[in-house]
């Protein structure tokens, strides 16, 4: 199918990018990598009357770092984050997340931005986000204002965003040295969306937690970080009867639905089995990892 007809422009700067919405409101739509907005106009379960495309705008595509913070431009590709010695050596759980977001040909083209702004509850990189208490900018033509990852979500694919707004920047915080990641999930084919799944990251030491963030995913309508298996965990021995215990505790955190891939049940069992694997296998990486201060 093609899309309903709308008008085009592909701005270079965002100042003329955030006019262009003062002006047009929610009429307006962004283009990002394309990756989920083009296949929902095509099969006309959306419409927009004008397309502002973001592609020409280069000063959203970077990732610096500042302040033991890591800053990344809203239009970084997942590919572009995935090879930049940065995030490997500062953001390793997004690294880590990247691998399982598609295929090679959606990573080149999807943007950090774009799939933060289309909210799917399955997608990897808003729970890294949640997990790793990032916040992100959102700019209009009045000004700048930061939003933290965790009230950035509101229900299924859709956020905090406003019509006027471009989310221009991800502020996540440096992992701390030593820090532990893991995302595992479970998806039928790999690439394919997660019917559920854990990030975590955990430092570590003497054989005992020190503190731990989680974000379960797919299996909830925003990103759900699992708070009470962070407490449960902290200064503990990570031994099979405390695991069990997070495990059972995982699937009390969750809201599943039940849709054509799985029952809101299998999700909801999913969520603790893949938290004690997540759990585990950041413990293990932790010994190994080398996350800068
Ligand atoms: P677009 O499609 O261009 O835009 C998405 C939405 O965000 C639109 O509403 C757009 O207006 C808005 N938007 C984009 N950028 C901004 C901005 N800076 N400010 C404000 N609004 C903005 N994702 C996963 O996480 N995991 C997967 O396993 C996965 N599998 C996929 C498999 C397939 C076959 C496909 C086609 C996609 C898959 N994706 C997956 C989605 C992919 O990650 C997309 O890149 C991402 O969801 C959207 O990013 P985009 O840059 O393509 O955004």
């Amino acid at each position: 199918m093609k899309p309903a007809r709308f008008s085009y422009t592909d701005p270079t700067a965002l100042d003329d990018v955030t006019a262009l919405l003062a002006q047009l409101g929610a009429e307006a739509k962004l283009l990002a990598g394309g990756q989920s907005l083009m296949p929902v106009l095509n099969m006309r379960l959306s419409r927009t009357d004008y397309l502002i495309d973001l592609n020409r705008v280069s000063e959203l595509d970077y990732v610096e770092g500042a302040d033991g913070v890591v800053k990344i431009g809203a239009l970084s590709r997942h590919d572009g984050l995935f090879n930049a010695g940065l995030i490997v050596q500062a953001c390793p759980l997004l690294f880590k997340a990247i691998p399982h977001i598609g295929h090679t040909a959606i990573r080149y083209r999807g943007t950090a931005g774009g799939s933060l702004v289309h909210a799917d509850p399955s997608a990897e990189l808003p729970a890294v986000m949640c997990a790793l208490d990032a916040e992100l900018t959102l700019t209009s033509s009045k000004g700048k204002r930061v939003v933290p990852a965790s009230e950035f979500f509101l229900t299924y694919f859709t956020t905090a965003i406003a019509p006027e707004e471009v989310l221009t920047e991800l502020s996540v915080p440096v992992a701390p040295r030593h820090a532990g990641s893991a995302v595992v999930e479970l998806a039928r084919r790999h690439g394919d969306f997660a019917i559920a799944g854990v990030a975590a990251m955990l430092t570590a030491s003497e054989g005992r937690v020190d503190a731990a963030r989680l974000c379960a995913f797919g299996v909830d309508e925003v990103p759900r970080r699992l708070t009470e298996v962070e407490r449960m965990v902290a200064g503990e021995m990570l031994s099979p009867e405390l695991l069990a215990e997070a495990a059972e505790c995982a699937t009390s955190l969750v809201e599943p639905e039940t849709d054509m891939h799985a029952s809101a049940s299998y999700r909801r069992e999913m969520t603790g089995v893949l938290t004690r694997r997540a759990l585990e296998e950041a413990f293990d990486d932790s010994s190994t990892s080398r996350g800068a201060d």
